[in-house]
Protein backbone atom coordinates (compact mmCIF):
# COMPACT_ATOMS: atom_id res chain seq x y z
CA UNK A 1 0.00 0.00 0.00
CA UNK A 2 2.37 2.85 0.94
CA UNK A 3 4.94 0.93 -2.11
CA UNK A 4 1.96 1.65 -4.28
CA UNK A 5 1.35 5.42 -3.02
CA UNK A 6 5.31 6.23 -3.25
CA UNK A 7 5.35 5.03 -6.96
CA UNK A 8 2.24 7.07 -7.59
CA UNK A 9 4.46 9.92 -6.29
CA UNK A 10 7.09 9.18 -8.42
CA UNK A 11 5.38 9.09 -11.48
CA UNK A 12 5.84 11.60 -14.21
CA UNK A 13 2.36 12.53 -15.41
CA UNK A 14 1.73 13.97 -18.47
CA UNK A 15 -0.57 17.37 -17.46
CA UNK A 16 -2.45 20.22 -19.33
CA UNK A 17 -2.66 23.45 -18.58
CA UNK A 18 -6.74 24.46 -18.80
CA UNK A 19 -6.31 28.17 -17.71
CA UNK A 20 -4.21 30.76 -16.57
CA UNK A 21 -4.59 33.43 -14.26
CA UNK A 22 -2.03 36.33 -14.07
CA UNK A 23 -1.88 37.74 -9.81
CA UNK A 24 1.04 40.74 -10.61
CA UNK A 25 3.36 41.85 -13.06
CA UNK A 26 5.32 38.72 -12.14
CA UNK A 27 3.46 35.96 -11.05
CA UNK A 28 0.74 33.73 -12.80
CA UNK A 29 -1.78 30.81 -11.78
CA UNK A 30 -1.71 28.04 -14.18
CA UNK A 31 -4.55 25.65 -13.60
CA UNK A 32 -3.63 22.07 -14.76
CA UNK A 33 -5.39 18.67 -15.33
CA UNK A 34 -3.43 15.92 -14.02
CA UNK A 35 -5.34 12.98 -14.76
CA UNK A 36 -5.53 10.58 -12.11
CA UNK A 37 -3.95 13.03 -9.59
CA UNK A 38 -4.28 11.19 -6.50
CA UNK A 39 -4.82 14.04 -4.13
CA UNK A 40 -2.76 15.81 -1.69
CA UNK A 41 -2.27 17.84 1.60
CA UNK A 42 -1.97 21.67 1.80
CA UNK A 43 1.70 22.55 2.11
CA UNK A 44 3.07 19.87 -0.20
CA UNK A 45 4.82 20.87 -3.79
CA UNK A 46 5.50 18.80 -7.28
CA UNK A 47 8.23 18.54 -9.57
CA UNK A 48 7.79 20.30 -13.33
CA UNK A 49 9.69 19.23 -15.76
CA UNK A 50 9.99 21.17 -19.06
CA UNK A 51 11.42 19.50 -22.29
CA UNK A 52 12.64 21.35 -25.09
CA UNK A 53 12.13 20.07 -29.26
CA UNK A 54 15.97 18.70 -28.91
CA UNK A 55 15.23 16.95 -25.67
CA UNK A 56 16.84 19.12 -23.13
CA UNK A 57 14.65 19.48 -20.60
CA UNK A 58 15.26 21.11 -16.72
CA UNK A 59 12.93 20.66 -13.69
CA UNK A 60 11.95 22.77 -10.33
CA UNK A 61 9.75 22.32 -7.64
CA UNK A 62 6.41 24.13 -7.07
CA UNK A 63 3.94 24.08 -4.50
CA UNK A 64 0.72 23.42 -4.88
CA UNK A 65 -1.52 26.31 -4.50
CA UNK A 66 -5.10 25.37 -4.44
CA UNK A 67 -7.06 23.35 -1.58
CA UNK A 68 -7.08 19.42 -1.96
CA UNK A 69 -10.36 18.66 -3.30
CA UNK A 70 -13.13 18.15 -1.31
CA UNK A 71 -15.00 15.32 -0.64
CA UNK A 72 -17.99 16.33 -2.34
CA UNK A 73 -15.90 17.56 -5.80
CA UNK A 74 -16.25 15.84 -9.08
CA UNK A 75 -14.27 13.57 -10.64
CA UNK A 76 -12.68 16.94 -13.22
CA UNK A 77 -12.21 18.82 -9.89
CA UNK A 78 -10.77 16.24 -8.12
CA UNK A 79 -8.14 16.40 -11.16
CA UNK A 80 -7.73 20.29 -11.13
CA UNK A 81 -4.19 21.43 -9.14
CA UNK A 82 -3.26 25.28 -8.96
CA UNK A 83 0.66 26.58 -9.12
CA UNK A 84 1.33 29.97 -8.57
CA UNK A 85 4.63 31.05 -10.33
CA UNK A 86 6.40 34.04 -9.62
CA UNK A 87 9.07 34.68 -12.92
CA UNK A 88 12.57 35.10 -12.04
CA UNK A 89 13.44 36.90 -15.40
CA UNK A 90 16.92 35.44 -15.99
CA UNK A 91 15.44 32.03 -15.17
CA UNK A 92 15.36 28.65 -17.30
CA UNK A 93 11.68 27.57 -15.90
CA UNK A 94 9.76 29.99 -14.23
CA UNK A 95 9.34 32.28 -17.43
CA UNK A 96 7.56 30.13 -19.37
CA UNK A 97 5.63 28.38 -16.81
CA UNK A 98 4.65 32.62 -15.40
CA UNK A 99 4.73 34.09 -18.79
CA UNK A 100 4.73 31.89 -22.36
CA UNK A 101 2.44 28.84 -21.28
CA UNK A 102 -1.05 28.78 -22.48
CA UNK A 103 -3.47 26.55 -22.13
CA UNK A 104 -3.53 23.41 -24.21
CA UNK A 105 0.15 23.36 -23.32
CA UNK A 106 1.25 20.57 -21.70
CA UNK A 107 4.57 19.55 -19.52
CA UNK A 108 5.39 16.60 -16.88
CA UNK A 109 4.63 17.02 -13.30
CA UNK A 110 5.46 14.27 -10.36
CA UNK A 111 4.18 14.49 -6.89
CA UNK A 112 3.06 15.27 -4.71
CA UNK A 113 5.57 15.57 -2.30
CA UNK A 114 6.39 16.62 0.85
CA UNK A 115 4.93 15.26 4.17
CA UNK A 116 6.45 17.98 6.69
CA UNK A 117 5.27 21.23 5.83
CA UNK A 118 1.98 20.01 5.61
CA UNK A 119 -0.99 21.68 7.25
CA UNK A 120 -3.87 18.92 8.29
CA UNK A 121 -7.31 19.75 8.56
CA UNK A 122 -7.84 18.39 12.08
CA UNK A 123 -5.50 20.39 13.59
CA UNK A 124 -7.16 22.47 16.18
CA UNK A 125 -4.36 24.76 16.79
CA UNK A 126 -4.21 28.24 16.07
CA UNK A 127 -2.64 28.63 12.80
CA UNK A 128 0.23 31.22 12.14
CA UNK A 129 1.32 31.35 8.48
CA UNK A 130 4.72 33.73 7.30
CA UNK A 131 5.05 34.18 3.94
CA UNK A 132 8.08 36.27 2.26
CA UNK A 133 7.50 36.80 -1.27
CA UNK A 134 6.19 33.79 -3.27
CA UNK A 135 6.15 32.12 -0.29
CA UNK A 136 2.60 32.85 0.09
CA UNK A 137 1.81 29.78 -2.43
CA UNK A 138 1.39 26.79 0.10
CA UNK A 139 0.71 28.74 2.60
CA UNK A 140 -2.69 30.11 0.86
CA UNK A 141 -3.63 25.95 0.22
CA UNK A 142 -3.28 25.99 4.02
CA UNK A 143 -5.50 29.12 4.20
CA UNK A 144 -8.01 27.68 1.11
CA UNK A 145 -7.77 24.22 3.18
CA UNK A 146 -8.55 25.65 7.00
CA UNK A 147 -11.68 27.53 5.49
CA UNK A 148 -13.08 24.46 2.97
CA UNK A 149 -13.40 22.76 6.20
CA UNK A 150 -14.82 25.18 8.62
CA UNK A 151 -11.91 24.58 10.76
CA UNK A 152 -12.51 27.67 13.30
CA UNK A 153 -9.35 28.03 14.77
CA UNK A 154 -8.12 31.50 14.56
CA UNK A 155 -5.72 32.01 11.57
CA UNK A 156 -2.98 35.17 11.74
CA UNK A 157 -0.63 35.04 8.21
CA UNK A 158 2.16 37.83 7.81
CA UNK A 159 2.98 38.19 4.71
CA UNK A 160 6.28 40.17 3.01
CA UNK A 161 6.28 41.57 0.00
CA UNK A 162 8.23 44.47 -1.65
CA UNK A 163 5.27 46.45 -2.43
CA UNK A 164 1.84 46.32 -2.23
CA UNK A 165 1.45 45.57 -6.24
CA UNK A 166 3.95 42.33 -5.70
CA UNK A 167 1.15 40.85 -3.47
CA UNK A 168 0.05 37.51 -4.90
CA UNK A 169 -3.99 36.84 -4.20
CA UNK A 170 -4.25 40.45 -2.85
CA UNK A 171 -7.73 40.42 -3.52
CA UNK A 172 -8.65 36.88 -2.04
CA UNK A 173 -6.73 37.87 0.87
CA UNK A 174 -8.33 40.72 1.46
CA UNK A 175 -11.59 39.24 0.88
CA UNK A 176 -10.73 36.29 3.51
CA UNK A 177 -9.42 38.97 6.09
CA UNK A 178 -12.92 40.59 6.10
CA UNK A 179 -14.26 36.95 7.57
CA UNK A 180 -13.04 36.19 10.64
CA UNK A 181 -11.16 34.27 12.03
CA UNK A 182 -8.34 35.64 9.39
CA UNK A 183 -6.15 38.81 10.68
CA UNK A 184 -3.76 39.83 8.35
CA UNK A 185 -0.91 42.03 8.51
CA UNK A 186 1.62 43.12 5.73
CA UNK A 187 5.27 43.72 5.89
CA UNK A 188 6.20 45.97 2.98
CA UNK A 189 9.77 45.98 2.30
CA UNK A 190 10.23 48.51 -0.53
CA UNK A 191 6.97 51.03 -0.90
CA UNK A 192 3.72 50.86 1.35
CA UNK A 193 0.31 52.18 0.78
CA UNK A 194 0.04 55.92 1.93
CA UNK A 195 0.67 56.60 5.14
CA UNK A 196 2.33 53.16 6.40
CA UNK A 197 6.08 52.20 6.88
CA UNK A 198 8.28 50.40 4.66
CA UNK A 199 10.41 47.91 6.87
CA UNK A 200 11.27 44.51 7.28
CA UNK A 201 9.79 41.37 9.34
CA UNK A 202 11.08 42.25 13.19
CA UNK A 203 10.63 41.36 16.75
CA UNK A 204 8.06 44.18 17.56
CA UNK A 205 6.19 43.36 14.14
CA UNK A 206 5.99 39.73 15.57
CA UNK A 207 4.64 41.32 18.93
CA UNK A 208 2.05 42.68 17.53
CA UNK A 209 0.81 40.54 14.68
CA UNK A 210 2.00 36.92 15.43
CA UNK A 211 -0.21 35.02 18.00
CA UNK A 212 1.60 34.80 21.49
CA UNK A 213 3.68 31.73 22.37
CA UNK A 214 2.11 28.96 24.62
CA UNK A 215 2.19 29.62 28.11
CA UNK A 216 3.41 26.21 28.89
CA UNK A 217 5.67 25.46 25.81
CA UNK A 218 5.24 21.54 25.42
CA UNK A 219 8.30 19.80 26.43
CA UNK A 220 11.49 19.66 24.00
CA UNK A 221 11.91 16.72 22.12
CA UNK A 222 15.80 15.71 21.21
CA UNK A 223 16.13 16.65 17.56
CA UNK A 224 16.68 14.57 14.59
CA UNK A 225 19.81 13.62 14.14
CA UNK A 226 19.61 15.18 10.48
CA UNK A 227 16.44 17.15 8.86
CA UNK A 228 14.15 14.55 7.40
CA UNK A 229 14.69 14.23 3.65
CA UNK A 230 11.61 16.00 1.82
CA UNK A 231 11.04 12.65 -0.03
CA UNK A 232 10.37 9.95 0.58
CA UNK A 233 8.34 10.81 3.61
CA UNK A 234 10.04 10.03 7.11
CA UNK A 235 8.17 6.99 8.52
CA UNK A 236 7.59 8.90 11.68
CA UNK A 237 5.83 11.91 10.06
CA UNK A 238 2.72 9.02 8.31
CA UNK A 239 3.18 7.36 11.39
CA UNK A 240 2.02 10.01 13.99
CA UNK A 241 -0.57 11.51 11.19
CA UNK A 242 -2.51 14.49 12.10
CA UNK A 243 -2.20 16.64 15.19
CA UNK A 244 -4.59 15.17 17.59
CA UNK A 245 -8.00 17.60 17.55
CA UNK A 246 -9.09 16.85 20.75
CA UNK A 247 -8.71 18.57 24.44
CA UNK A 248 -5.05 18.31 24.47
CA UNK A 249 -5.02 20.15 21.13
CA UNK A 250 -7.68 22.95 21.94
CA UNK A 251 -5.70 26.02 21.46
CA UNK A 252 -4.04 29.03 23.35
CA UNK A 253 -2.50 29.60 26.11
CA UNK A 254 -0.96 26.31 26.72
CA UNK A 255 -0.69 24.75 22.93
CA UNK A 256 0.27 28.00 20.93
CA UNK A 257 -0.65 28.03 17.20
CA UNK A 258 0.92 26.05 14.28
CA UNK A 259 3.50 27.97 12.47
CA UNK A 260 4.41 27.42 9.02
CA UNK A 261 7.40 29.85 7.28
CA UNK A 262 8.07 29.96 3.94
CA UNK A 263 9.97 31.96 1.42
CA UNK A 264 13.43 32.93 0.64
CA UNK A 265 16.04 31.43 2.77
CA UNK A 266 17.03 34.39 4.33
CA UNK A 267 13.25 35.55 4.98
CA UNK A 268 13.17 32.08 6.33
CA UNK A 269 15.81 32.14 8.74
CA UNK A 270 15.13 35.78 10.21
CA UNK A 271 11.59 34.59 10.36
CA UNK A 272 12.14 31.41 12.40
CA UNK A 273 14.36 33.28 14.59
CA UNK A 274 12.59 36.03 15.84
CA UNK A 275 9.85 33.88 16.48
CA UNK A 276 11.81 31.50 18.61
CA UNK A 277 13.30 34.59 20.12
CA UNK A 278 9.61 35.57 20.83
CA UNK A 279 9.26 32.54 22.91
CA UNK A 280 7.31 29.88 19.95
CA UNK A 281 8.74 26.85 20.62
CA UNK A 282 11.07 25.57 17.72
CA UNK A 283 9.22 22.20 17.73
CA UNK A 284 5.82 24.13 16.35
CA UNK A 285 7.28 25.85 13.42
CA UNK A 286 7.85 24.47 10.29
CA UNK A 287 9.25 26.00 7.09
CA UNK A 288 9.92 25.53 3.54
CA UNK A 289 13.09 27.36 1.60
CA UNK A 290 12.31 28.52 -2.02
CA UNK A 291 15.62 29.34 -2.82
CA UNK A 292 18.88 31.37 -1.44
C1 LIG B 1 9.87 23.20 -2.22
C2 LIG B 1 9.90 24.39 -3.18
C3 LIG B 1 8.70 24.96 -3.57
C4 LIG B 1 8.71 26.06 -4.44
N1 LIG B 1 7.51 26.63 -4.78
C5 LIG B 1 7.50 27.70 -5.58
C6 LIG B 1 6.25 28.33 -5.93
O1 LIG B 1 5.17 27.92 -5.48
N2 LIG B 1 6.29 29.42 -6.75
C7 LIG B 1 7.47 29.90 -7.25
O2 LIG B 1 7.44 30.90 -8.01
N3 LIG B 1 8.67 29.33 -6.94
C8 LIG B 1 8.70 28.24 -6.14
N4 LIG B 1 9.89 27.63 -5.85
C9 LIG B 1 11.12 28.09 -6.54
C10 LIG B 1 11.26 27.37 -7.90
O3 LIG B 1 11.57 25.99 -7.67
C11 LIG B 1 12.37 27.92 -8.80
O4 LIG B 1 13.56 27.96 -8.06
C12 LIG B 1 12.08 29.28 -9.38
O5 LIG B 1 10.88 29.27 -10.13
C13 LIG B 1 13.22 29.75 -10.30
O6 LIG B 1 13.39 28.79 -11.31
P1 LIG B 1 13.96 29.22 -12.75
O7 LIG B 1 14.25 27.97 -13.49
O8 LIG B 1 13.06 30.21 -13.41
O9 LIG B 1 15.24 29.98 -12.39
P2 LIG B 1 16.72 29.37 -12.36
O10 LIG B 1 17.18 29.11 -13.75
O11 LIG B 1 16.77 28.25 -11.42
O12 LIG B 1 17.47 30.62 -11.77
C14 LIG B 1 17.04 31.14 -10.50
C15 LIG B 1 17.78 32.43 -10.25
O13 LIG B 1 19.14 32.09 -10.06
C16 LIG B 1 19.91 32.87 -10.92
N5 LIG B 1 20.90 32.02 -11.57
C17 LIG B 1 20.64 30.96 -12.34
N6 LIG B 1 21.77 30.42 -12.77
C18 LIG B 1 22.77 31.19 -12.26
C19 LIG B 1 24.17 31.14 -12.32
N7 LIG B 1 24.81 30.20 -13.04
N8 LIG B 1 24.88 32.06 -11.63
C20 LIG B 1 24.24 33.00 -10.91
N9 LIG B 1 22.92 33.09 -10.82
C21 LIG B 1 22.20 32.21 -11.48
C22 LIG B 1 19.02 33.47 -11.96
O14 LIG B 1 19.41 34.82 -12.11
C23 LIG B 1 17.66 33.39 -11.40
O15 LIG B 1 17.23 34.63 -10.94
C24 LIG B 1 9.93 26.56 -4.95
C25 LIG B 1 11.13 25.97 -4.55
C26 LIG B 1 11.12 24.91 -3.68
C27 LIG B 1 12.44 24.31 -3.24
Amino acid sequence: MARAAVSRRLTWRAVTIVDTRRETASATTIVLDVPGWPGHLAGQHVVARLTAADGYSSQRDYSIASAPAGAAASAADRDRVELTVQRADDGEVSPWLAGIARPGDQFDLRGPIGQWFVWHPGDARPLLLLAGGSGIVPLMAMLRAHDQVKNEAPVRLIYSARTPADVIYAAELSERSRVIPLQLTYAFTRAAPDGAKTGRIDAALIAKAAFPPPAFPPPAFPPPAFPPPAFPPPAFSSAAGPPAAGPAAAGPPETGPAIFVCGPAGFVETAASLLIEAGHPAGSIRTERFGS
